[in-house]
């Protein structure tokens, strides 16, 4: 072969080479690696492109989401492995199962989507469900976790795939809060909803900068004197039109718009200012604010927070963080960080919401936390099952083993109290004492509380209990 002949063929070779090897990133970019189905970034795009398409040939298209329902518990329970194991079946079953132009993903986690085009999504959406539903063999034993199903369709429903999508979440949440096992399909009740949603949303946008969030108080006291010995700062949402809104009705969705690190900002700064005084005037020793568990996925958290408190008046040792477990697993080492760095400074920080979850434990053994917030859910059943009690009393025996404070949440009667006490619970909080409140009533228990005579634990709930 001719020299110039020989280097087009190895330039024709090399060029081959890199095709392919182009052609299998993209395809490695656009695969979720457990089930092989396209994953979410595809999916989405792919969506964009079939309603285009559709918009030109006035086809239907209908987006499913499926969800299964105890996927948490079967993993828990038989381990990360099986988990696996199940989220692979659950992929082969549904890419068996596609018909003709049909698209099959994996969303993430437990979360997958069909598009398709079938003229009847129910008897779709009721197919989807009877094949999760049947029974399959992990480890010898038979597991069926069961599913949920959403649907919404093209262009009945939405013009758009950002929509259609939300719109299709909307019909799965929904079946998912009544108990799962079903198939929704996006209706009027959800549409009207989706509106009142899209306001409150525009309201949270304004309403942040204009001052509408602000801060209130929980009494902490100590477990054995029933002195206050600290305040948790809770956000509430002064509505122009709503009245006061707890945070159950916009913490969810500020997370979701990513305006959750505003809102914290708000509460930090003015609940500092109504706090700290208090702080000097030897009212109180700590205040507890919680944090967004998302903030913790941010890097920069723990220093932006030393950054704001240096603006406050609040010694660094007098404040302590709340965090839920939900995202402390995830980046072990990040958050870890974290929470050195601000334990540094002499923050403590707090597990918060603690016996809800499975991994709880092991955030403590591997994380340097100061203080435990037993969940409510423990507590409402203390003085009335002998085992919660039981559980409640090794749990506190387990923390002081380890040098952490346990504060026990959700006390709403004296029996509760009398039993934390007797176990050697270091600090409670709860309707009982106090329930939460603006900042001119909580700088009024305040001084009462200092001035007033000792009581005993027993008297009507609702007030300050001072104890001698
Ligand atoms: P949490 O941190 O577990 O706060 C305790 C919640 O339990 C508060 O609800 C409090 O009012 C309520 N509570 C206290 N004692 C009792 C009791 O004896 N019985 C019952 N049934 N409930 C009691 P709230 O104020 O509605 O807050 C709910 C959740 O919203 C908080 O749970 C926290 O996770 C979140 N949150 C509150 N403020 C903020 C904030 O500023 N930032 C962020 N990121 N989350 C916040
Ligand atoms: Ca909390
Ligand atoms: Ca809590």
């Amino acid at each position: 072969m001719p020299d110039s002949a020989k280097k087009l063929s190895d330039l024709q070779a090399r060029v081959a080479q890199l095709e392919s090897e182009r052609a299998l990133t993209m395809r490695l970019a656009q695969t979720d690696s457990l089930t092989g189905l396209v994953n979410r970034g595809a999916f989405t795009s792919e969506l964009c492109e079939r309603l285009e398409a559709a918009r030109a040939t006035g086809e239907r298209v209908a987006l499913f989401v499926v969800d299964l329902d105890r996927f948490k518990l079967l993993n828990d329970t038989l381990g990360h492995h099986a988990g696996d194991l199940f989220l692979a079946e659950v992929g082969e079953r549904l890419r068996a199962s596609a018909g003709d132009g049909e698209l099959v993903a994996r969303l993430g986690g437990d979360e997958f989507a069909l598009i398709s085009s079938d003229a009847d999504p129910a008897r779709r959406a009721q197919q989807l469900l009877d094949l999760l539903t049947a029974p399959h063999a992990i480890y010898g034993r038979q597991v069926s976790p069961g599913a949920s199903v959403g649907v919404a369709v093209f262009p009945d429903d939405a013009a758009e795939a950002g929509d259609l999508q939300r719109f299709a979440d909307m019909a799965l949440y929904r079946v998912k809060t009544r108990g799962g096992r079903r198939w929704s399909a996006f209706d009027a009740e959800l549409r009207d909803e989706n509106q009142r949603r899209r306001t409150l949303e525009a309201d949270l946008r304004r309403g942040i900068p204009a001052g509408e969030i602000e801060p209130w108080f929980q009494p902490v006291v100590d477990a054995q004197d029933g002195r206050i010995v600290g305040v948790e700062v809770l956000a509430r949402w002064r509505h122009p039109e709503h009245g006061l809104l707890l945070p159950g009705a916009f913490v969810p969705m500020a997370e979701e718009l990513g305006l959750i690190g505003r809102i914290d900002e708000a509460v930090f700064e003015a609940g500092c200012a109504c706090a700290a005084p208090w702080v000097e005037a030897g009212l109180i020793e700590q205040i507890s604010f919680n944090v967004s568990p998302r903030d913790l996925l941010d890097p920069s958290f723990s220093r932006k927070l030393i950054g704001r408190l240096g603006k406050t008046a609040l010694p660094a040792t007098n404040l302590t963080v709340e965090i839920t477990e939900t995202f402390l697993l995830q980046d072990l080492a990040l958050s870890r960080r974290h929470i050195e760095r601000l334990n540094a400074k002499g923050i403590r920080i707090a597990l918060d919401d603690f016996g809800t979850g499975y991994s709880n434990l092991r955030a403590l053994m591997h994380l340097p936390i100061q203080t435990v917030k037993l969940d409510r859910s423990l507590i409402c059943d203390i003085a009335k099952d002998q085992r919660v009690a039981k559980l409640v009393a090794s749990m506190l025996h387990a923390a002081r083993a380890l040098g952490v404070r346990i504060i026990a949440e959700g006390v709403e009667e004296e029996a509760q109290a009398i039993i934390l006490r007797a176990a050697g619970c270091d600090r409670m909080q709860g309707y009982w004492f106090a329930r939460p409140m603006p900042a001119d009533q909580m700088d009024d228990a305040l001084r009462e509380s200092r001035a007033a005579a000792p009581r005993e634990l027993t008297s009507e709930p609702g007030r300050l209990r001072i104890h001698a």
